[in-house]
């Protein structure tokens, strides 16, 4: 059994906020907004996983009124969503990340964060993809305003033991 998912997510860029993406922290003069870290690219994850396995999304999970999870870190919201996934009796098969920022630019980022977000899964990186793309200069994304992404995963059905 095979299970498909996918997961958008938007942050506004504010000054005087670490940029974390893909659970790598980026040099850059703004970071996003958020009650968490403001990680897109997790957040994205984390909603194709849990949507996949029918469980609740990111925010029932990680509500942004819960001050215990006030900058929540994307690395730590995606290992509370492998446990959950695995709960549930799925595993996953691959993911594919499409981050939509104006800048930085994220090429020399990308197999760092394809790194880091497959140790948080517990994955092997080749089964993580990560991509960057911009908005043409259009939009809140292409302002600079913004970062976004979009995130497509498959679940494959753990073996039953027992
Ligand atoms: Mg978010």
């Amino acid at each position: 059994m095979i299970r498909i998912g996918h997961g958008f997510d938007l942050h506004r860029l504010i000054p005087g906020r670490p940029l974390w993406l893909g659970a790598v922290q980026i040099p850059f003069d703004r970071g996003l907004f958020g009650h968490s870290d403001g990680d897109v690219v997790c957040h994205a994850i984390a909603d194709a996983l849990l949507g996949a396995a029918g469980l609740a999304d990111i925010g029932h999970l990680f509500p942004d009124t819960d001050p215990a999870i006030a900058n929540i870190r994307g690395a730590e919201i995606l290992r509370q969503t492998a446990a959950q996934i695995g709960a549930a009796g799925w595993a996953i098969t691959n993911l594919d990340a499409t981050v939509i920022a104006e800048t930085p630019r994220l090429a020399p980022h990308i197999q760092e964060m394809r790194t880091a977000i497959a140790a948080a899964l517990g994955l092997d990186p080749g089964r993580v993809g990560v991509k960057a793309t911009t908005s043409e200069g259009l939009g809140a994304t292409g302002d600079g305003n913004a970062i976004a992404t979009h995130a497509v995963c498959l679940l494959h059905a753990l073996p039953i033991h027992g």
